[in-house]
Order: C-alpha cells, then structure tokens, then sequence
C-alpha cells in the first residue's frame, strides 16, 4: 500500500483558530487554546497517524510585524523558520475577515513558495452561508492555492475534506514519526503549556505581558507524579496579580492546571507553584532559551 507523510506548516495570524485545528485533526489536546492573541510562542509539532498516511502538523506562533522587542522577534521567525521543509502549508483566515496581518502571513508563503491551501475558519459565524461566497471570490484572486477550503474547527465542519486534501498533496513517503506519538514535546513542556493556558483564562486582560512558566523540578513517584512550578513575571506589582487575593488566584490556576495534567497524562499529580520576580526577563535572549522558546540572537 502507499504511504505518504510530510511536514504540514500552519500560518496565520493570531486567533484564527490554528490550535484548535491542529487538536481537533490530531485528536488531543496538544497545543494550547484561548481567546487572546498570540498565546501560542512555541512552534508545536502535532502528528496525525493513519494506516496509510502521516501529517505532521507545524503549529506556528501568531506573524507579528512590529519587532519592537526580542520576544516578538523570537516569535516571528519561529512562524516564518517553520517553512522550511514543509510540503504544504496552511494559511488559516477567519471567514469574511481579511485584515493586513493576513497579507503579511500570505506574503511570507508566497516568498517561502510553498503549496498552500487557504483554510477558512469559523464559517459557523457567518449566516447565512450565502455571504461567504463574496469573501471566498475575493480571497481566491489573492494567490495560486490549491484550494480554498472553508471549515468549522470549532464545530468540525469539513475537516475530513481539508484532510483528505491535505493527504492528497503529500509526496509519497515512509512513516517519519512511531505512529504512537501525537507531539514531540516532551511532558515538561506540556505541564508548563498547561499552567500558561490556565493563567490566560484566569486572569484575561489582566495578565501581564510578559508571564513565563518554568518547570524546575519533576519527581516521578509510583502513586504520582509530583511537579514544581514557577511563574516568573516581570514586576513585584505583577506578582500580586498572579497570586491574587489572598492566594485565591494562584489557587485556582494551581488547581485547573493539576486536573488538566491529570488528564493529559492519566496519573495522579501533585503540583506546586510559585510566582517570582525577574525583572525585563522577555528582553533577555538567554532566558527566553532557558524557558525553551528557542532561537537566540
Ligand atoms: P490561534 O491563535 O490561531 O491558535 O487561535 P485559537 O485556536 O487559540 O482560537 C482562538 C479563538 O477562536 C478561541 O476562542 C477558539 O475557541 C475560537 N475558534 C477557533 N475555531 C473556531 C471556529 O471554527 N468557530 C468559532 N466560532 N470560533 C473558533
Ligand atoms: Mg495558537
């Protein structure tokens, strides 16, 4: 039988819904979800394995323009370095909503010149359907696509079809992956996705930028898995955001985080957090290495 498997690159600007795509087609939560833009920092491989064919999805962080700071630079060439070696790319749009941050994302495929289906998401907002087709029209006239596919992820509309296209424009190739891994990231980093996603939903528009989570100890026993965390932020006012009063915030994400780790890895898990101050750590490139968001200077 032919096999067929590559690497399958995801663009698009934040909060088009790329991560729910890729744990919708992958069928685990993998990459982190939220309502606020550019949560994603890490370009997060997922692998969907069939009988006779391998996608391996490249999550890519939101195409920032303004590279005012390093962790914006972090993030824009790690969206942009994740063509490389991709046979197709994705550019993922929201319906009836084509902003300049979308031609910036549809510059950057055009220059990587790689084959590119456009996935137009959140078609469940637009009713009726009638009035996507304009949009589809205008898109269309944009770049050469393959196709153009509009989709639900949310609610799993034609996800088969963009699958099927996806597999279609797949050269022909042994497996690359065991077919038992979903993501290469190891637990580590999906502890600390974990407790990220938990303080995004939590704290909303209060978070602070500039918020990372490190994992300084992991210690397996038998019964259960015991884990230590901390949230590093910038400022000591930051800090009491975080905690929130009388602990009751860090308190809750502690808790949401730990049931989220429990899931994810079928195991009892004790968790510990500690929020502590360094003060401008997302202008330091050694840092941002540390907390393994890659790529330095
Ligand atoms: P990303 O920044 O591109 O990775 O976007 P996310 O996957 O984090 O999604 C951003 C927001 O859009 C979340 O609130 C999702 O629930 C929502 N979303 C994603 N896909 C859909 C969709 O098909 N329909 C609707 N209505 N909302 C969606
Ligand atoms: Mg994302």
């Amino acid at each position: 039988m032919r096999h067929h498997s590559g690497f399958v690159s995801i663009i698009g600007r934040p909060n088009v819904g790329k991560s729910t795509l890729v744990n919708r087609m992958v069928g685990q939560k993998i990459s982190i979800v939220t309502s606020k833009p550019n949560t994603t920092r890490h370009a997060i491989l997922g692998v969907l394995t069939k009988e006779n064919y391998q996608v391996i999805f490249i999550d890519t962080p939101g195409l920032i323009n303004q590279r005012r700071r390093l962790m914006d630079k972090v993030m824009h060439r790690a969206a942009s370095g994740s063509l490389e070696g991709a046979s197709l790319v994705l550019l993922v749009i929201e319906a009836n909503k084509w902003l300049s941050k979308d031609s910036n994302a549809l510059e950057i495929i055009k220059h990587a010149n790689v084959p590119c289906i456009l996935v137009v998401n959140k078609v469940d907002k637009i009713k009726p359907k009638s009035k996507l087709l304009v949009f589809l029209e205008s898109v269309a006239k944009k770049h050469n696509y393959l196709e153009i596919l509009p989709i639900s992820a949310l609610k799993n509309e034609n996800l088969d079809r963009l699958e099927n296209e996806i597999v279609k424009n797949l050269p022909e190739e042994i497996p690359l992956f065991p077919s038992e891994m979903l993501t290469d990231k190891g637990i580590q980093f999906r502890i600390a996705e974990s407790i990220r996603e938990k303080l995004m939903q939590n704290l909303h528009q209060e978070l602070p930028y500039g918020v990372g989570v490190e994992i300084d100890h992991i210690e397996d026993l038998d019964e259960r898995l015991n884990v230590s965390a901390i949230i590093w932020v910038e400022r000591e006012s930051h800090k009491g955001i975080v905690i929130g009063s009388g602990g009751q915030s860090i308190k809750d994400i502690g808790q949401k985080s730990r049931f989220d780790m429990q899931d994810i890895l079928n195991r009892k898990v004790h968790l510990v957090t500690r929020v502590k101050v360094k003060r401008n750590w997302t202008g330091n490139s050694q840092w941002i290495d540390q907390f393994g968001y890659g790529v330095s200077e």
